[in-house]
């Protein structure tokens, strides 16, 4: 063989070679690609603040400040967004705005993002009542900031590998609605007989049990960079809220913690762009505060930073056993359903008319007026309300993006019927809708069934919203 054609068959060999290892590079290389980014959404002072009783706003100050998270994640074939939100709740219009303007920016399809709110109290409900110019302009800012997280997630992707896991936090949660002894609970505020639920105290003689029972876990997904340094982190946990604020203050309570904390810990990576943390609330309607784990006095906001650290140490506890994946199929189903709403019957507008008309009047209830004046509200409400129920799948885990502050019942029995692994749900997702009783919670009473803006869809709202969930996991499983 002369050099030159020897030369020549080398190059060719070579080149050979060359392109089977491409092709095997090509196959093995990963497809999976996640970015994640924060956006600050804090209001600015004079913004309506929801708080709880006697402690809401307007914003009067600042104690942590408020952020849109965003995890955007694309196998190749397919790109879903999840969008957590440091506000109390959100009504569907703004959130599908968000969507719109990622949409008009980016061509990133609208049903395949998922927005939530972490339903921390110190920060808006939007809207919140009857809106005012500051609070108006606020929205205005916020649904652009909110798709500004998601567009800036999709800039950062990068490839990635994702594990999940849980750990058990029931020591925290405590269900809120305590199953008292017919007839030993007073009229409701409607001045109707039945109810069976207290809301707040569980030692009157009268408690059986709580009404409902706690979901202990707190789901982790964890998103790395394929060497391993952190991307993003999401928990699921299903806590009201923590609590313990001070009036007109801003906080996004111990989600913001979480965030905080986990970004602490995990500053040595020192990652471009940096690791973003968030704490999704899960399905909690009916739990109450994060219980604190011994008898101290917490000062305002302590127990909040504490309980969120808490959380976040045992949450990177729980990921260094997790395996990550860099070849994960991604889904996401949305159904948009359509669900009667309870407005008042002429009999209701009646009383509430009287009630209403007698301000001096002595009432059965010491909320009558509060909720006369609800039923005019919800008798102005259309008869029914469309809501988007959203299923995501990431390998075997299933991802569920509810309305509504959904009962625990509603998020373990997805938990227990899901065809996947692990499940979990996210309350308040794409919406807000109210309160989410279960049809035996409904036939208990209680605060959280009491027809109003906060609890105004059909008593058969669940099983619909239960059923469609689930069967979007099973379409899913294929
Ligand atoms: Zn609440």
């Amino acid at each position: 063989m002369s050099p030159r054609i020897f030369c020549i068959a080398f190059l060719f060999i070579s080149s050979l070679v060359l392109s089977t290892t491409d092709v095997v590079a090509q196959a093995e290389e990963p497809t999976l690609r996640a970015g994640a980014a924060a956006v600050d959404i804090t209001p600015p002072i004079g913004v309506s603040l929801d708080g709880v009783i006697s402690k809401n706003g307007p914003v009067t100050g600042i104690h942590d400040r408020l952020f849109a998270r965003a995890l955007v994640l694309d196998d190749g074939q397919e790109r879903i967004a999840i969008c957590v939100n440091d506000l109390c709740m959100v009504e569907r219009r703004y959130f599908d705005r968000a969507k719109n303007i990622v949409n008009q920016k980016t061509g990133f399809a609208m049903n395949r993002i998922l927005m939530t709110s972490t339903h921390t109290h110190a920060a808006p409900r939007v809207p919140y009542g009857r809106v005012g110019k500051l609070d108006d302009e606020y929205y205005d800012t916020l649904v652009k900031q909110i798709a500004q997280a998601v567009i800036q997630a999709q800039e950062n992707l990068k490839p990635a590998r994702i594990g999940w896991g849980s750990f058990d936090a029931g020591k925290y949660a405590a269900c809120r609605r305590f199953l008292a002894k017919k007839g030993s609970v007073s009229l409701n505020p409607f001045g109707v007989a039945g109810d069976q639920i207290k809301s707040v105290s569980g030692r009157s003689q009268h408690v059986i049990q709580p009404a409902a029972p706690i979901d202990p876990q707190c789901s982790i997904l964890s998103v790395q960079h394929l060497d391993g340094t952190p991307l993003a982190i999401l928990g699921n946990m299903s806590i009201h809220y923590c609590g313990g604020y001070q009036k007109g203050q801003i906080s996004a309570d111990y989600f913001g913690s979480y965030a905080r904390h986990l970004a602490k810990k995990l500053k040595k990576h020192n990652t471009h762009p940096p690791f973003v943390g968030m704490l999704s609330n899960g399905t909690s309607g009916n739990i109450g505060a994060v219980i604190k784990q011994d008898r101290r006095n917490y000062a305002a906001f302590e127990w909040i930073e504490e309980s969120g650290k808490q959380f976040a140490d045992q949450t990177l506890k729980a990921i260094e056993n997790l395996d990550h994946k860099p070849d994960l199929k991604l889904e996401i189903l949305e159904q948009e359903l359509k669900l009667k709403v309870r407005r008042p019957d002429t009999d209701r507008l009646a009383w509430a008319q009287t009630i209403l008309a007698n301000p001096q009047q002595k009432t059965a209830h010491r909320w009558s007026k509060v909720y006369a004046n609800e039923a005019i509200e919800l008798s102005k409400y259309p008869k029914t309300e469309s809501i988007i129920i959203q299923a995501i799948r990431i390998g075997d885990l299933g991802i569920v993006g509810l309305p509504c502050e959904v009962f625990t019942e509603t998020g373990l029995a997805i938990k227990r019927q899901s065809p996947f692994a692990a499940t979990f749900s996210m309350e308040l997702a794409n919406g807000s809708s109210g309160y989410l009783p279960t049809a035996e919670q409904h036939l208990l009473g209680g605060y959280e069934t009491w027809p109003a803006r906060s609890s105004y869809l059909e008593i058969d709202a669940e099983t619909k919203i239960r059923q469609t969930a689930l069967k979007l996991l099973q379409q899913l499983n294929h």
